[in-house]
């Protein structure tokens, strides 16, 4: 119909497309919110449902812009695609909701963050999925749950929250695919280190952490393989925990920055571990740069750097740290991380209320352990701001 014939109610339904010519591009991703794509040829939108070419139909199936971000981190960690999903938590979620069934065992770890055990423990097992909660010291116990033949997945964080240590990742992923044992590898905290993920089936990121980088929007992404993939999506697509083409967008913009942020959260962490491990104050300070972290020279050989995350308890464990998480001047007593600014958090009541006494020792976390998540401050300002908290300490 000739738009120059259209009502006005209509024309406003119906306006005219702007294309962009071959040869002339946005250099900024633009934003594709729309939820629909037209098609002008009904063959060629069964191709596309058939994945027999590229185009779009439904954003909760695939978004140009969502499909960006997919694409660059993949491109990133050396995997062969991207999925992304509107948390982090769906990510962990869409996954294990896919890749198990009932009767399956998954393999978790205590030094994790809570709410994947949570899920685990609340959502999963009322499927039927059996459930084994290690330590990843506990080597012989690892290797004897991946050797159990319904042991179907393992999950595992290659910076573990909030203690910040590292699971022997060659041993668990060498261990389980001897037993075809699907390797899960949460690697928010470590951000976009290639380590050797490439040798996990899946590797996540909650994007709403050092991705996005400004903490004012959420994402999660799955990375594998393009088989996998495709098995994944199909649930994904049902389960739709989708991500908003604007939300891609702020977090692609957000990975314009992400190597110069990370590199000035790590060289504050580093300076403010150093500066705590000296404080009279304080009993320990658990953080990978330092050289009285028991695994020290392994994240020195492995790992691209230490994170801008750090776990410290204090001398008087008697202490009520109620009495000075709330009164951080810069450090804010908030939820999430890996932000520009610098959070404060107790560690036992957000990360560790669900694990029995004996697992707080193990995973080192008692009633005064805080963890910190360090921004790109002045660091000066940020020790400041600690001095101030810790000399409320008796
Ligand atoms: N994995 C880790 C290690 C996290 O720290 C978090 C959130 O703090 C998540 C997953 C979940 O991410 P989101 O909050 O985006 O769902």
């Amino acid at each position: 119909m000739d738009q120059n014939t259209m009502a006005p109610e209509t024309l406003c339904s119906h306006l005219e497309t702007r294309l962009l010519p071959a040869d002339n591009y946005a250099l900024a991703t633009p934003i594709y919110q729309s939820v629909k794509f037209a098609v002008e040829d009904f063959d060629e939108l069964k191709r596309i449902f058939r994945n027999e070419r590229t185009g779009y139909f439904y954003s909760r199936h695939g978004n140009p812009t969502v499909a960006q971000l997919e694409n660059l981190l993949a491109q990133l960690q050396g995997q062969e695609a991207g999925l992304a999903t509107s948390t982090g938590i769906a990510a962990l979620a869409g996954t294990l909701l896919s890749l198990l069934k009932s009767g399956d065992r998954l393999v978790y770890f205590i030094e994790s963050y809570r709410p994947s055990r949570v899920f685990a423990e609340k959502i999963l097992r009322k499927m039927g999925v059996q459930l084994t909660r290690l330590s990843i010291d506990d080597k012989a116990g690892i290797q004897a749950a991946l050797a159990l033949p319904d042991t179907k997945a393992v999950m595992f964080e290659s910076m573990t929250n909030p203690q910040v240590r590292a699971p022997d990742i060659d041993f668990i992923c060498t261990h389980a695919k001897q037993h075809k044992v699907l390797t899960i590898l949460d690697h928010t905290f470590a951000g976009f280190q290639k380590l050797k993920v490439e040798n996990c089936d899946v590797v996540i990121h909650s994007l709403t952490k050092f991705a996005s980088g400004h903490g004012d929007v959420m994402g999660g992404m799955i990375l594998t393989s393009q088989s996998l993939r495709h098995e994944l999506e199909e649930n994904l697509i049902l389960l739709g925990a989708t991500l908003d083409p604007h939300a891609a967008y702020l977090i692609l913009r957000g990975m314009k920055t992400y190597h110069l942020r990370r590199r000035a959260q790590c060289e504050n962490a580093l300076a403010i571990a150093q500066w705590l491990e000296e404080h009279p104050k304080i009993a320990s300070v658990s953080y990978p740069g330092l050289p009285s972290h028991p695994q020290h020279a392994h994240f020195r050989e492995a790992y691209e750097d230490f994170g801008s995350m750090l776990l410290f308890s204090l001398q008087n464990k008697d202490y009520s740290i109620e009495d000075i998480v709330a009164r951080g001047q810069l450090f804010k007593l908030a939820a999430s991380l890996g932000s520009t600014e610098s959070l404060i958090t107790p560690a036992l009541f957000f990360f560790a209320g669900d694990l029995s006494a004996e697992e707080r020792v193990k995973v080192g976390i008692d009633a005064t352990s805080i963890r910190l998540s360090i921004g790109i401050e002045n660091v000066a300002d940020l020790i400041r701001d600690l001095n101030q908290l810790l000399d409320r300490v008796n």
